[in-house]
């Protein structure tokens, strides 16, 4: 297959692209490098069946491809609401440009949605059925309602000119590559205990996420794209069950670092969700996908890279 991915060269994009080379695809990255790196990519540059074009996905553009893989969009709150229209226009003109270009190549595409959808749910565990309890005007709407049109366009296109679509919620992700300064808080506390900081958690740190390394959820997104059936289309939640306060995994932390860590407090975010954990019934069901690594192993190996990258060196 000849397969695009739209923001290539951020944190998940790049290990995308390792997988499908690595599975005999040939790869297109459009980039604009707002929070992605070439570093992510430099080991491909040089290949055959590896492209990169530095390009915003605001803006039309004309290409032959049988995927789509849609990632382009800041996904840390830093960023995101860093230019907050920007944020809206890249989610949804994104979309509508990458729609309208599977819609006249005939490509499959798949828009990486996110569990934001949800927002701060008072559905727990979060189905795919759930329709989320969003504030559509507080600071993290550029992401979370960008997100949602994203999604109704994929649908939309779905229904009116049978556009075959894919729609991966995806849960938090981490693992080597997450840049440095990233600002979320797995980096955010690796980077603080690697240069000997007090870590910094918002609130009283009882507040939930679940983590997933960064393997897992590639393997859940290329299953994705390839399963077929008539519900295909339907959303997937892609994520880790095993749920965690931001305190656990400071400890699960200094655990695998073998230190002790302290902390400090610092002001709850605004609008920030109290608890988040997927219901991943569907994709055990239809993909057969299950998380296979655990928060030590893959906090191990994360911390590894950033060592490697010289950070608190
Ligand atoms: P990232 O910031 O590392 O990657 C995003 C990439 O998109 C970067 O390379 C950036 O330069 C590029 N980009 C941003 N705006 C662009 C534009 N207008 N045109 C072209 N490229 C643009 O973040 P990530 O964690 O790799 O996230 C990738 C995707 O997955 C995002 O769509 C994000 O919303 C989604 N997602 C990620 C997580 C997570 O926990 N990592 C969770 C839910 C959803
Ligand atoms: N588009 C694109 N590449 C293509 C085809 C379309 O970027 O190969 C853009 C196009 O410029 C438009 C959007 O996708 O902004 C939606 O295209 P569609 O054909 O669905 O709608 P229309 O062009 O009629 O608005
Ligand atoms: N967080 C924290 N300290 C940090 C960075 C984040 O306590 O240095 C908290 C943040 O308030 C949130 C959780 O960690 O409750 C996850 O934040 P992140 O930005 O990684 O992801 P999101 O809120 O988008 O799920």
């Amino acid at each position: 297959m000849r397969v695009l991915v739209t923001g290539g060269a951020g944190f998940l994009g790049s290990h995308l692209c390792d997988r499908l080379l690595g599975d005999g695809h040939q790869v297109i990255v459009l980039d604009s490098l707002f929070t992605g790196s070439k570093d992510n990519i430099a080991h491909l540059l040089g290949r055959n069946d590896f492209e990169f074009v530095r390009h915003d996905v605001v803006q039309p553009i004309l290409l032959e491809v049988d995927w789509i893989f849609n990632l382009a969009c800041p996904a840390s709150p830093i960023h995101y609401q860093y230019n907050p229209v920007k944020t809206v226009k890249t989610s949804v003109m994104g979309a509508l440009n990458m729609l309208g270009l599977a819609k006249r190549v005939k490509a499959r595409i798949l828009q990486a949605s996110t569990s934001e959808v949800y927002s701060d749910p008072q559905v727990h565990p979060q189905t795919e059925t759930y329709w989320g309890h969003v504030n559509p005007i507080g600071v993290r709407s550029c992401y979370d309602e960008g997100k949602r049109v994203a999604a109704t366009l994929l649908m939309d296109y779905h229904r009116q000119s049978g556009v075959d679509i894919r729609i991966a919620r995806i849960f938090n992700t981490y693992g080597p590559r997450m840049a440095v300064g990233d600002g979320r808080v797995v980096s955010n506390f690796i980077e603080q205990a690697l240069r000997g900081e007090t870590i910094t958690i918002y609130g009283d740190g009882e507040h939930t996420r679940c983590f997933c390394y960064v393997d897992d959820l590639i393997d859940g997104l290329v299953r994705l794209m390839n399963y077929e059936a008539d519900n295909a289309h339907e959303p997937i939640n892609i994520g880790n069950t095993r749920e965690q306060s931001m305190n656990e995994l400071v400890t699960a932390l200094g655990e695998v670092m073998g230190k002790t860590l302290t902390t400090e407090r610092r002001p709850l975010p605004k609008d920030d969700p109290t608890r988040r954990r997927p219901d991943t019934t569907r994709a055990t069901e239809r993909l057969g996908w299950k998380p296979k690594v655990t928060i030590e192993e893959g906090l191990e190996k994360t911390v590894e890279d950033f060592r490697r990258r010289g950070v608190g060196a």
